[in-house]
């Protein structure tokens, strides 16, 4: 587990501004979910706390560490994509293996570690299918099991549920849940489904137009929205 501490980030795409200065400290094996709006800047938030995007300015600390200029592979953080980036030609047990290539463990070691992973979300039995084989949600289940079989301190989730029809929605929230409990983990969540932040959440993270407009346990922001643009949104059903 560990505390993430981000100061002041900020990235621009040439003229605009995808992320406005944005402060914020999620701590240690809290379960933070971003929410906002399509294009609000939630996944280069994200994109930039894993590496895959390069800050304008400011600072991201894992741990006591500054890993603002550090590529993703040197990071202990692992990110869940919405598209999940499975490997369609390699098999489940080899697509959870693959990261912990990068990592440098032996052949031997990658494979004990895979499966040992796989048991953890109980889709052992699906180790020589490849994922096309698989339904969404046990797709879903690989992405996941291949994140955290690198046991990283920080896991990332850019809207990992929103390809999943709504029942397999509301049971991989209950398995997230889980995850978080029994792994031990940091997690950042990003979705733009108000339901699935105040399911999840130790604390939501409100974002509009590239700010960080409020942050606080998810009945507090809820009952205290802190300008209009969170009412209006939090109002909106989906
Ligand atoms: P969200 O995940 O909240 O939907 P994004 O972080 O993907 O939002 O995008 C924030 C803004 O930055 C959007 O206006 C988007 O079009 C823009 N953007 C994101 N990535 C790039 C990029 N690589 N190049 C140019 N603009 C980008
Ligand atoms: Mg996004």
């Amino acid at each position: 587990m560990t505390r993430v501490e981000i100061r002041d980030l900020r990235k621009e795409f040439g003229s605009l501004v995808a992320v406005d200065d944005v402060s914020l400290t999620v701590k240690s094996g809290e379960l933070l979910c971003l929410l906002g709006p399509s294009g609000c800047g939630k996944s280069t938030t994200l994109r930039m706390l894993s590496g895959l995007e390069t800050p304008t300015s400011g600072t991201i600390e894992l741990g006591e560490e500054d890993v603002t200029n550090q590529p993703p592979y040197q990071r202990d953080s692992s990110m869940v994509f919405q598209s999940w980036a499975l490997f369609p030609y390699k098999t489940v047990l080899e697509n959870v293996a693959f990261g912990l290539k990068m990592k440098g463990a032996d052949k031997q070691e990658r494979r004990e570690k895979a499966r040992e992973t796989l048991e953890l979300m109980q889709i052992e039995e699906f180790a020589d299918s490849v994922p096309t084989d698989l339904s969404g949600g046990q797709q879903q289940r690989v992405a996941l099991a291949r994140s955290l079989a690198l046991n990283p301190k920080l896991l990332l989730l850019d809207e990992p549920l929103s390809n999943l029809d709504k029942r397999l929605k509301e049971q991989m929230q209950i398995e997230l849940k889980n995850i978080h409990d029994r792994f031990d983990k940091t997690m950042v969540h990003v979705t733009h489904d108000q339901n699935e932040a105040f399911t999840l959440a130790d604390r939501i993270g409100i974002m509009n137009e590239g700010r960080l407009v409020q942050v606080g346990p998810p009945r507090e922001v809820y009952n205290n929205p802190a300008n209009r643009f969170v009412e209006e949104f939090l109002g909106e059903t989906n």
